[in-house]
């Protein structure tokens, strides 16, 4: 018995549309995915009631909410007897982002407690998912005001016209760069690459965010966790393809065959980093996306503040 009384925040990491609720005793609040919901009376086991932020306080309206219990409750009994197809019906009430494989395998988070963090920084923001490096170029290059990309590390001998500094920081030793990634927290990833180690430093990463600019970071998902332990908050943004055929619609240039492993990497990224996106964004067309990435960018720093994870218990 954990219900908690006493009212919290929480992120959402499901969709909820009470419409489509037939159970709900009363007027429902709808919320999306990574949306911040103020709970103000989770008394009752299996409805709450909440309040939808937007930025920092902006009341965006109150209803009632399904409480952790009910919805995790749900999702086991269900998985138990749907065989899971790899995408949901449009019809639910409910849509989880994450990817069950089994009911017991899976760890099912429907709301994460947060709390309200103020940055003195621009938030650095990767992008993962199709269409990624796409969405890059294009906001460096609708946008270099805003977005800027850092200066990496490297093993590999600098070439001629490079700047050490300004292309790269060339690194003298390899020994000390490979214990560095090994034992520090001084890089957010690094890797190998024709036999030279490359990486992004917090650093380098944290000298862009403090000149008021968003560092576009082309990292994996662990470098997500990896920022958030560095206090450096990213908007970390996943655009989910709703088919394989989308994918391949995008980008021509690919095999069917390439947009099939670009979209079951897409549910693998899903399910093993859903937790840790700030947003998840569908759309049919890559300006449609690149769009709405663009929204998330502008609500997301609205305000100087972020909402990130708490250890609190829910
Ligand atoms: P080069 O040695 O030719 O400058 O870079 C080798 C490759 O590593 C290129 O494909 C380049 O795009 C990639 N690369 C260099 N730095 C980074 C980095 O910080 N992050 C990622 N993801 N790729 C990098």
């Amino acid at each position: 018995q954990t219900t908690q009384k006493k009212s919290c925040f929480v992120r959402a990491l499901f969709e909820y549309d009470p419409s489509k609720d037939s159970g709900i005793p009363g007027r429902g609040l709808a919320f999306k995915f990574g949306d911040i919901l103020h709970v103000t009376n989770a008394s009752d086991d299996e409805w709450w009631q909440a309040r939808k932020l937007k930025g920092d306080t902006v009341d965006q309206g109150i209803g009632i909410i399904p409480s952790k219990r009910r919805i995790e409750r749900k999702e086991r009994a269900r998985m138990r007897t749907v065989k899971f197809q790899g995408n949901y019906t449009e019809s639910a009430a409910v849509s989880l982002h994450f990817i069950p494989f089994t009911p017991e395998e899976v760890n099912i988070i429907s709301y994460e407690p947060v709390f309200k963090q103020e940055l003195k920084y621009t938030r650095p923001v990767i992008i993962l998912g199709p269409l990624k490096d796409r969405i890059c170029d294009d906001l460096i290059a609708e946008h270099s005001d805003i977005f800027e990309t850092c200066v990496p590390h490297t093993t590999r001998p600098r070439k001629d016209g490079e700047v050490d500094g300004r292309d790269y920081h060339f690194v003298k030793s390899r020994e000390q760069m490979q214990r560095d990634i090994n034992t520090s927290m001084m890089f957010v990833e690094a890797g190998e690459y024709n036999g030279n180690l490359y990486g992004t430093s917090v650093q380098a990463v944290k000298e862009v965010a403090m000149r008021n600019k968003h560092c576009l970071l082309d990292v994996s998902g662990n470098a997500i966790k990896r920022l958030q332990q560095a206090n450096l908050h990213p908007i970390s943004i996943f655009i989910k393809p709703r088919t394989i055929d989308l994918i391949f619609e995008w980008n021509k240039k690919i095999t069917p065959e390439q947009a099939r492993n670009a979209f079951d990497r897409a549910v693998r990224q899903e399910h093993e980093f859903y937790q840790l996106f700030t947003a998840i964004i569908t759309g049919d067309t890559p300006e449609e996306i690149f769009t709405k990435v663009k929204e998330v960018i502008a609500s997301q720093s609205a305000s100087s503040v972020a909402w990130v994870p708490s250890n609190e218990k829910i």
